[in-house]
């Protein structure tokens, strides 16, 4: 019996160890567990929820690494395969002046982007009260009919359904604007909640503004719809939209000192859900994902860096909200 699962990327994160340089100054590295999927699953472990994750790495040695991190973190692995014909995919990253991260990916024959239907493990999936999954495959056409399966097996056992929009132009976007978009609001439709960015939000409804990329898919889905704002914390949109993104359902982010922005959302996203599984409405749920995000922007890692219960409980207790 788990909690969550998530169901997605995961890769080693080499980040650069010299603060405010890009990849080109950087002469060492640290490593972490990365990936949507791998971020979201330690995020919900660390929050004290029974997490599993569905994904793959190579049988190389950074899978290794991979596997011994999530078993030290609480991730049940048993839907994790090592693949000996891929490799484990790999993220270069570094907080560039300004906060900007500087990212490469390494993802030539990557494990972790060519799971198929068979190899999805239903009763793994419907074993957790809740399935998280990404659009980042699903969009780029890799991956997406296991997606597929994952989310039916989950609907049918009347398990929530989690949408990260995740969308990375990088992996491909295959069939252009439009196709990616249908395939997103595919998603969409069959989500209980669904989180994305502005940009993601207007690349999912092929639309010139967020508002109107919100509203069109809102015909289409009756989801808790979140956007996450960065530093102004994130809006929650249970049915109408508003005529504009601030007029309606915003929940204000923590003010922090900006390390690294990255992994932010993937906290962001196990806040909400420890939230989610606890019944609480989703404007409170959101309001515990931006302290997780907030927290995470603060510190230079990624799912090194989310909180446990107790750093956020004091966390909340503590901080007080900006004002923006
Ligand atoms: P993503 O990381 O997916 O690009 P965001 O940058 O919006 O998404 O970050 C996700 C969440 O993390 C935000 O909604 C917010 O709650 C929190 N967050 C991100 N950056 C900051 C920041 N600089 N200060 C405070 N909170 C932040």
């Amino acid at each position: 019996k788990f909690d969550v699962v998530t169901l997605g990327r995961i890769c080693v994160d080499l980040y650069a160890q010299q603060s405010g340089v890009r990849l080109d100054q950087a002469s060492s590295f640290a490593r972490a567990v990365g990936g949507c999927a791998g971020n979201i699953a330690i995020g919900c472990a660390r929050l004290g929820l029974r997490a599993a994750i569905v994904t793959a790495t190579g049988a190389d040695s950074f899978g290794a690494y991979v596997k011994a991190t999530l078993e030290a973190e609480n991730v049940a692995t048993r839907g994790l395969r090592q693949d000996a014909a891929r490799c484990t995919a790999l993220a270069f990253a570094s907080a560039a002046p300004g906060g900007a991260p500087d990212l490469v990916f390494f993802r030539e024959n990557a494990a972790d982007a060519v799971t198929e239907p068979a190899e999805i493990d239903t009763a793994l999936i419907v074993s957790a009260r809740a399935l998280v999954v990404s659009g980042a495959h699903a969009a780029s056409g890799i991956g997406a009919d296991a997606v597929d399966v994952a989310i039916t097996a989950a609907r049918d056992a009347a398990r929530s359904v989690v949408l990260d929009i995740d969308h990375r132009p990088s992996f491909g976007t295959p069939g252009g604007a439009a196709a990616v978009a249908s395939r997103l609001t595919a998603l969409i439709e069959a989500a209980d909640v669904v989180v994305g960015t502005e940009e993601e939000w207007r690349i999912a409804g092929n639309a010139g503004s967020t508002i109107d990329a919100l509203l069109s898919l809102r015909a289409r889905s009756g989801a808790v719809f979140v956007v996450k704002r960065g530093s102004r914390g994130s809006v929650v949109l249970r049915a109408a939209i508003p005529a504009r993104l601030d007029a309606g359902g915003v929940v204000p982010g923590f003010s922090v000192a900006l390390c690294n922005p990255l992994g932010a959302g993937d906290a962001f996203m196990a806040g909400f859900i420890a939230r989610y599984l606890e019944g609480a409405a989703p404007e409170d749920c959101a309001r515990h994902g931006n302290a997780c995000g907030a927290i995470v922007a603060a510190r230079l890692l990624c799912s090194a860096a989310s909180p446990t219960t107790q750093e956020l409980a004091a966390f909340l207790a503590g901080a007080p909200a900006s004002a923006n």
